[in-house]
């Protein structure tokens, strides 16, 4: 049986190291309390659209929190669901995500627009508008797997989480 979902193309690899956050259910009570509040962005002079006003904590998980596309390390993306902790089989130690396969980067409005190289754009055969979807793995309806390892003994079996 083949999965063609699940085969990469051939593509160049730009490791590029980012700062991201915690989806805001995964932070405290208080920040999440400071995400949620207008003026405190208003006070910060973050450039904000005013479609956020109600819900300046969605600006946060989609500009700051869970960076889209294929990744090692960082937080998981709670797109689909609510955050879920991850508990090792065998000590129970929250698992940390390992490595995040994504079926799409993100798209030209985003914040996290990939880096690009000068010369990317007249590759052969590089489609700029395929850019959301480079290695074209399709995870399930348009998902991302994780990896989970855990913390204590990296030895420990690993888990995975598609969403
Ligand atoms: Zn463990």
């Amino acid at each position: 049986m083949q999965y063609d979902g699940y085969l990469p193309e051939p593509c160049l690899l730009h490791p590029e190291q980012v700062t991201e956050y915690p989806d805001n259910l995964e932070v405290s009570k208080e920040l999440q309390e400071q995400l949620g509040n207008w003026s405190m962005w208003q006070a910060a002079d973050v450039e904000m659209d005013s479609d956020y006003e109600s819900c300046p904590e969605e600006f946060y998980d989609s500009e700051l929190a869970g960076a889209p596309g294929w990744k090692v390390g960082g937080w998981p993306r709670w797109t689909s669901t609510d955050p879920d902790p991850r508990l090792c089989t065998a000590c129970g130690s929250d698992m940390d995500a390992l490595l995040t396969i994504a079926t799409f980067e993100s798209g030209d409005d985003s914040s996290w627009l990939p880096r690009q190289e000068p010369e990317a754009a007249s590759l052969t055969g590089f489609d700029p508008y395929e850019r959301s979807q480079p290695t074209a793995v399709h995870i399930g309806s348009g998902y991302d797997q994780q990896l989970y390892v855990c913390p204590a003994t990296p030895e420990h079996p690993h888990s995975e989480l598609m969403h």
